[in-house]
C-alpha cells in the first residue's frame, strides 16, 4: 500500500502538449451541472477533483479563460491552446485550490465523486448515481488548508 504522500495523479490534454501532476489525495471530487460547466465541457456536467495548488504542477503552456460565476466569483479555466482540452480551473472563492477535469487524468479509476452541485441546472438526460449527495446550487463549504 502506498503512503498518502506517495500518491500522485498525472494527466494530459488530448494532443499531449500539456501535462500535469497532482500529489496526494483530492480534497473533494464533484460533478458540477452549472451552465458554465455545461458550455465549457460540451457535456451535461463537468467532473473535477480539487487539490491544493501547492500539490500541483503543470508542464506546457495553457490558455486561460476568465469568467464570473453565478456566485460573483472569478473563475479561471485553463485549456490546451492546441487541442482545446479543458484541463483545470481555479476559483477565487476557493483560493489556494485547483480543480482538475477528471477525464484528463491518466488514471482516475479509484476516484469516486461524492457530490453533485447545481442540480437545479442538471439536464433531464444527465442522470446521477443514487449514492451521490446532491445540492441544488453549491453547498456552503470551504476546503480546509487553503491559503488566504
Ligand atoms: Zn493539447
Ligand atoms: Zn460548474
Amino acid at each position: 500500500m502506498h503512503k498518502e504522500t506517495d500518491m500522485a495523479y498525472t494527466g494530459s490534454c488530448h494532443c499531449g502538449a500539456v501535462r500535469y501532476k497532482a500529489e496526494g489525495k483530492p480534497v473533494v471530487v464533484a460533478h458540477c451541472n452549472c451552465t458554465d460547466c455545461q458550455r465549457l465541457s460540451g457535456a451535461g456536467h463537468s467532473t473535477g477533483a480539487m487539490f491544493g495548488v501547492d500539490k500541483f504542477e503543470v508542464v506546457g503552456n495553457v490558455k486561460e479563460y476568465r469568467l464570473n460565476s453565478d456566485h460573483g466569483n472569478e473563475v479561471i479555466k485553463s485549456f490546451c491552446p492546441e487541442c482545446g482540452s479543458s484541463l483545470f480551473g481555479r476559483n477565487n472563492g476557493m483560493k489556494g485550490f485547483i480543480t482538475i477535469s477528471l477525464g484528463t487524468m491518466d488514471d482516475s479509476a479509484n476516484l469516486v465523486p461524492e457530490v453533485s452541485v447545481f442540480d437545479r441546472n442538471r439536464k433531464p438526460w444527465d442522470v446521477m448515481g443514487e449514492s451521490i449527495m446532491v445540492f441544488d446550487t453549491q453547498p456552503d463549504w470551504k476546503p480546509e488548508g487553503g491559503s488566504k
